[in-house]
């Protein structure tokens, strides 16, 4: 006892000598704001591993910290509000290349969520922007044309690695109102009248006002709440896997409809190693259809005569398969709990929507928090929970309702449908306040 606190003022007064030369080297300590509380922390953190005991007691405990969970995490610690995040998974399973071969689309919306939280700048470099999309039914004459000059002068989104979105987040959640406790197991969660208890399987216990279910679509927050949820599958597996292309793709994102399934191929930005120009496959077929029949090269094959243009093609990594599935849920809120991300809906991959949509979740969540705080109200109350869930209920049944409904129009080999869908790319094509209501729709806008 009397060595720990002893060795706490040691660290303390190098801390107060070095301060000035530290704060001003390290390029994360450049908010006018921090006290010299903060400046201490950081101070302390570096010879001192204190990532796990957070000084302040947490107001907000996050149990998942994927893609939307971190987000909500990095957002709440930059507005300092202290938050808990705990994860199963330790930090570096998320960032391993074979566990997610992912590339997300990120909307023009999103970009500028990464944008006010300063983690844009670490995902740009590797962020391909999408300058134009072709969408098209196979055999059939009509495309649908979205250039981004329809909109404005910025690209509709960008397409970038789940690996790259997951390091640029993870270089940010150094903060001292953000503690990270992973891999971790929870024993029991407890809600209280004021607040919500979590046991750990370590035997730590850890209070806050609110907590929020992020652990994705098998959330087990969810499951044990009274939230009901409404969920389909989908009898479609997608393949995702990464292709190397002879010519340049120009930033053009490509979606052709087969009868089983949408096929998609999006710019990547180039291979850091050999400078290849790159797209990502998410191909959609039929449950029943056996991708290992087929070899890479068979593969690389079929799609050189969908894409001729493309010169030589070479598929460049390994494959991951994802079977498809719908979640939607009656009330994103119970006592004391709030879901994000694809704990509260899981969309068809059919338009690049699912991430997005969480992304939007973490922004207006973490914004309703910070309001109820700034006006002394209680952040677990319904009255707050319920503000935020009007505002985020017409954007998840609109996608979600797109999305089943695109998949489900395409996926049908009726001739009526067939002349629908042409009439329906003819109009969108043609007629410029729709097309432009889709691409705002699909920039996040
Ligand atoms: C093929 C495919 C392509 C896609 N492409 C796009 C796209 O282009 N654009 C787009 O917007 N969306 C896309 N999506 C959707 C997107 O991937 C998901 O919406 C997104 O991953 C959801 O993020 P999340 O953080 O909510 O959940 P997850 O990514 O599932 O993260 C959940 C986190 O919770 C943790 N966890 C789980 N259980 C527990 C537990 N019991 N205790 C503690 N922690 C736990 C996990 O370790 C993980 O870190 C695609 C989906 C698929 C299948």
């Amino acid at each position: 006892m009397f060595l720990t606190e002893y060795f706490n003022y040691l660290v303390n007064g190098f801390a107060v000598v070095f301060l000035r030369l530290d704060w001003i080297q390290d390029p994360r300590n450049k908010s006018e704001d921090d006290t010299v509380e903060d400046r201490l922390y950081y101070m302390k953190r570096k010879y001192v591993d204190i990532k796990t005991h957070m000084k302040h007691k947490p107001e907000v405990i996050i149990v998942g910290g994927g893609l939307v969970g971190a987000v909500l995490a990095i957002s709440l610690a930059q507005k300092k509000i202290p938050v808990t995040v705990i994860d199963k998974e330790p930090l570096d399973q998320q960032i391993k290349p074979e566990n997610d071969g992912r590339t997300t689309a990120v909307s023009y919306g999103s970009q500028q969520i990464f944008n006010e939280l300063g983690i844009w700048q670490d995902i740009e470099p590797c962020a391909q922007p999408i300058w134009e999309i072709r969408v098209f039914e196979n055999a059939s004459p009509w495309t649908v044309d979205y250039d981004y000059k329809d909109v404005g002068s910025n690209p509709m989104g960008y397409i970038v690695e789940n690996k790259v979105i997951r390091k640029a987040i993870q270089s940010h959640i150094d903060n001292p109102y953000l503690d990270w406790v992973s891999p971790a197991t929870i024993e029991s969660t407890k809600k209280l009248k004021e607040k919500v208890v979590i046991n750990l399987q370590d035997k730590r216990v850890i209070e806050a006002k609110l907590l929020v279910g992020a652990e994705g679509r098998f959330s087990p927050t969810r499951n044990q709440s009274s939230i009901a949820t409404k969920t389909w599958d989908y009898p479609q597996i997608a393949l995702v896997a990464h292709i190397q292309h002879e010519k340049p793709h120009q930033g053009t994102a490509w979606e052709i409809f087969f009868k089983e399934g949408p096929l998609a191929v999006l710019p990547m930005f180039d291979c850091p190693e050999t400078g290849h120009p790159r797209s990502g496959l998410v191909w959609v077929k039929s449950k029943k259809h056996d991708w290992t029949k087929k070899t890479d090269e068979q593969l690389a094959d079929e799609l050189q005569e969908l894409f001729p243009f493309y010169g030589k093609v070479k598929i460049c990594s390994r494959r991951w398969m994802y079977p498809l599935s719908a979640l939607t849920v009656d009330s994103m809120i119970d006592d004391r709990l709030v879901l994000i991300g694809d704990a509260a809906h899981v969309v068809h991959p059919i338009a690049g929507q699912g991430v997005n949509l969480g992304w939007r979740d973490a922004a207006v969540l973490a914004d309703c928090i910070q309001e109820a705080i700034s006006l002394g109200l209680d952040i677990g109350s319904h009255t707050i929970l319920s503000a935020y869930q009007n505002k985020r209920k017409l954007d998840h049944r609109s996608i979600l309702l797109m999305t089943d409904g695109i998949n489900r129009l395409f996926s049908n080999s009726s001739t009526a449908l067939h002349i629908l869908r042409n009439a329906g790319f003819a109009a969108v094509n043609n007629i410029k306040p729709l097309k432009r209501f889709f691409m705002k729709k699909a920039m996040g806008l």
